[in-house]
């Protein structure tokens, strides 16, 4: 137990970084201050970085001295934007427990920081602090892209794209849960999702003394609602397909016919392709809502994240490690799937990865009620089972971790095919044009 008695010996600076992330939320791309007081516990313990600069987050890499595979370790930095939370802070709460990653991964840089904490491993460890995790703030985050700061929504894909994982073999981190019958969970994976705006334009008028003369948008809006509603049932069952919109313009005026509206919504799916054939569907139904009031309807649609799939043999590792410390009865693999979606997803397109989930916190996640109510548990715990993890996959010159890479079936044979696969979810278009008597929808 050489790795819980160096999380143990941390503990307090683990538990500190807890309370100081916890009452400094920040949401995504935003995490300065989060960011400076990570940089600072690293730095005064030896680690030197490598900042991403125009936006949070850094990574630092800690090398056996022996060659071998890399792992990388993250957490995530990011709040949500939750004005009722009982304990927000500037409207933000870590509702996601993303504070309890952060304690976690200082605890792993720590505790690998430990006299003897590398003796007999060989390949090397990143440690690495993501930003923007949650997928919110779209506008500001398409603001971000106008300006050429990023590319992509999420912070790991992002920082995928821009090459900080380039050279990593597997990765992984451990997300903070709910307190249940169970100290740590592990499941088969989740959804991926893509973000989409939905943009209609009518024409305004007085809407008492002209309607005729408008084209209402929020009526052509609804139908696009409804024409969604009634293809629900297309859905395929296996394909945990989600389509949640929310209506973010209906009009501003009264006594004026709404000349634009918008949707807004993610579509969810258990693979790209499923994600990719619901939103053909959805955007006949939009186009088909537009035609009928002879409206105009366009698109802005994102890459969201890529459907998580937790490799086989790094469940079993993982599963293992937590059983040890935690006692294998508090470890429940659930195999199931889940409806949410994160950037770890990405991840697991181009390299073995997994994401467990640790006990200590109770409310709801995403919830106002949510608390850290077990420190100790949910950070320290993570911290051992990242850096056990770690040395299991590491020891006897690598031999687990290389057979994770070995046996694990990738979804793509490379980074740029994955990106090539997500970018088709990249448009912005008109779905419906008018010319005379004739309509023509794209697709
Ligand atoms: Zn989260």
């Amino acid at each position: 137990m050489k790795f819980h008695q160096n999380v143990e010996k941390n503990r307090q600076a683990i538990l500190d970084t807890e309370r100081y992330v916890w009452n400094h939320p920040e949401t995504g791309f935003k995490e300065w201050e989060t960011q400076k007081y990570l940089a600072k516990v690293f730095e005064d313990a030896g680690y030197a970085l490598t900042y991403a600069g125009d936006i949070p987050g850094f990574y630092t890499d800690i090398d056996t001295g022996r060659p071998g595979p890399k792992i990388l370790i993250m957490g995530e930095m990011d709040a949500l934007g939750a004005p009722n939370h009982v304990e927000c802070t500037n409207g933000n709460a870590h509702a996601c427990g993303h504070n309890v990653q952060c304690a976690a991964l200082v605890g792993t840089a720590l505790a690998l920081k430990e006299p003897g904490a590398l003796d007999g491993l060989s390949g090397s460890i990143r440690l690495m602090a993501v930003p923007a995790e949650e997928l919110i703030e779209i506008s500001y985050r398409e603001e971000l892209r106008k300006q050429g700061i990023i590319r992509y929504m999420g912070g790991k894909v992002e920082f995928l794209y821009r090459g900080y994982m380039d050279g990593c073999d597997i990765s992984y981190m451990i997300h903070a849960t709910i307190n249940n019958n169970y100290d740590f969970v592990i499941s088969q994976g989740c959804n991926g999702c893509m973000a989409k705006e939905i943009v209609f334009e009518g024409k305004a008028s007085h809407a008492g003394g002209s309607p005729h003369l408008g084209i209402n948008s929020l009526y052509a809006a609804n139908m696009g609602l409804n024409a969604l509603n009634a293809i629900r049932e297309t859905f395929v069952d296996d394909e945990h397909v989600r389509v949640h919109p929310i209506m973010t313009d209906g009009g501003q005026t009264v006594n004026i016919i709404p000349s634009a509206a918008a949707l807004s919504t993610f579509v969810r799916g258990k693979t790209i392709d499923s994600i990719k054939n619901t939103n053909r569907k959805l955007n006949r139904a939009m186009a088909g809502a537009a035609v009928s009031l002879g409206a105009k309807v366009s698109v802005i649609d994102r890459p969201g994240y890529s459907p998580l799939i937790n490799a086989p043999m790094l469940v079993e590792l993982t599963e293992a490690t937590a059983g040890e410390y935690f006692g294998a009865d508090r470890v429940y693999n659930s195999g199931k799937w889940g409806c949410g979606s994160t950037d770890m997803g990405d991840l697991s397109c181009v390299m073995p990865s997994i994401h467990p989930h640790m006990a200590g916190c109770s409310g709801t996640s995403h919830g106002d009620d949510y608390l850290v109510t077990d420190p100790v548990k949910a950070c320290l715990g993570a911290a051992t089972v990242q850096v056990a993890l770690a040395e299991k996959l590491l020891k006897d010159e690598a031999k687990l971790a290389k057979e994770v890479i070995e046996k694990t079936e990738l979804r793509y044979p490379s980074k740029e095919a994955f990106f090539a696969d997500i970018d088709q979810l990249m448009n912005d278009k008109a779905l419906v044009s008018y010319e005379e008597d004739t309509i023509t929808v794209t697709l």
